[in-house]
């Protein structure tokens, strides 16, 4: 029986978003890799059916955050386009710095718009000197009476140029290493935001990756998330979050290529049968189903435990777990779709090549897999268990 947590009515919302992906934007997928431009019909799909309201509470204009649900949709939709997916996983990692650690007064100002989805977010955390080793950052802030004046500038950030508030952390006090770094909200109108270069890349064509720039740019005091000096803590908070969201991006990859290489391997004949009969590719069928089957296992636990308020070490620990194998499992999925295909899963008219490139990605952002194995083993050293050496030696 497959994993299946979800209540009756979240079933209902993720048949609709299942549906959303299959009819409106499967048919895109191959334009939206091709053209590499950004697919705001897709954003228009979603502020149609409230797509974006499952991120947030019925106060600011969602119909009730659910971290499952919003894993759910993400999976559903990235089965059919990475790039799409991303899209929501993105709405939630910029929105969490407001939802953490937001005043009244900053959620009610931003987060109705980000619920609607007449505003994207954005999360700027990477500069060009600091990705994994994220606290040797250079931007700064400093105050200056009713502002911050913001100076540097970030790398690789998904929603660049598109986005409309971007969640930016700097230093306030460059000698106090991680607690001398802060967070702010800063929209993109200000005055000395500018955007830089966005790249071209290998997969997720759709979704823009560039720079932002900061040259005095003066953010009102009010902007600050949290006090000074809570940024490096905010930034780690919203990726024990964030990082599920990349999870279901991969599971949805890793799905999507599975339905379509086992779609394929039924009506693909060699050798006087459909391949799937041949034991070589019916063994890969079965680990492919398997392995996706085990990662939606940790992905759906770790949506219900942030639900239930899990926090600390438990989320952080399942959090880049879920990270970790899910978006491993994305990687080794596709790929063994592309096996399945053929010389037909190399070429660009199968979808299973794309869903590949895609896939990388996954292993990279919202750190590495290095760096979540590193973050799970810092856990484990962390945690009070039974000695099982009384006794030896
Ligand atoms: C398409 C795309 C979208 C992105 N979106 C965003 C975004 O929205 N916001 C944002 O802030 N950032 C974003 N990033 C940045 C991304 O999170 C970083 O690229 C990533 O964290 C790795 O940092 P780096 O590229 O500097 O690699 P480095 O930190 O230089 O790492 C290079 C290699 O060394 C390994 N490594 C580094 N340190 C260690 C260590 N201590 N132990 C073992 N191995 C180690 C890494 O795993 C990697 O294999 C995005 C990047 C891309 C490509």
């Amino acid at each position: 029986m497959p994993v299946d947590p979800l209540t009756d009515e979240q079933r209902e919302i993720r048949d609709v978003v299942r549906a959303l992906a299959r009819e409106r934007i499967a048919p895109r997928a191959a334009e939206i890799d091709k053209s590499a431009e950004f697919p705001w019909d897709v954003v228009d799909v979603f502020r149609e059916h409230d797509v974006f309201g499952i991120l947030f509470d019925a106060e600011y204009g969602g119909i009730g955050a659910s971290a499952l649900l919003t894993l759910v949709a993400i999976e559903e939709v990235s089965k059919v386009c990475a790039t799409s997916g991303l899209i929501i996983a993105v709405q939630e990692l910029g929105s969490l710095g407001l939802k953490l650690a937001g005043s009244d007064e900053q959620k009610e100002r931003y987060l109705p718009r980000l619920a609607s989805g007449e505003w994207l977010p954005a999360y700027a955390l990477t500069e060009p000197g600091s990705g994994s080793d994220s606290a040797a950052m250079r931007t700064t802030a400093q105050r200056d009476g009713d502002a911050y004046v913001l100076n540097g500038g970030k790398r690789f950030i998904t929603n660049a140029g598109i986005a409309e508030i971007y969640t930016v952390f700097a230093k306030t006090d460059s000698s106090a290493g991680h607690a001398g770094i802060s967070a702010f909200v800063v929209e993109a109108s200000t005055p000395g935001f500018e955007v830089g270069r966005i790249e071209p890349k290998m997969g997720i064509k759709g979704s823009t990756t560039g720079e932002v720039f900061f040259d005095d740019c003066r953010v009102p005091a009010e902007n600050l998330l949290g006090e000074e000096g809570d940024g490096f803590r905010i930034a780690m908070q919203i990726l024990d979050r964030s990082r599920p969201g990349i999870a279901a991006q991969g599971l949805g990859l890793a799905q999507g290529a599975t339905d379509y290489a086992l779609e394929y391997a039924r009506s693909r004949e060699t050798m006087g049968r459909p391949i799937a009969e041949h034991q070589l590719v019916a063994g890969m069928l079965a680990d492919m189903e398997t392995k996706c089957e085990a990662a939606r296992g940790l992905l759906y636990k770790c949506g219900r435990l942030i639900d239930e308020g899990a926090s600390g070490t438990e989320l952080t620990k399942l959090s880049a777990m879920t990270k970790l194998y899910c978006t491993d499992v994305a990687m080794e999925v596709t790929t063994d779709a592309v096996q399945i295909l053929g010389g037909y899963g190399y070429i660009q008219e199968y979808p299973v090549e794309r869903m590949m490139r895609d896939a990388k990605i996954t292993q990279i952002y919202e750190g590495t897999n290095q760096i979540q194995r590193l973050v799970i083993a810092r856990e484990m050293l962390r945690e009070n268990r039974a000695s099982l050496l009384a006794g030896v030696g």
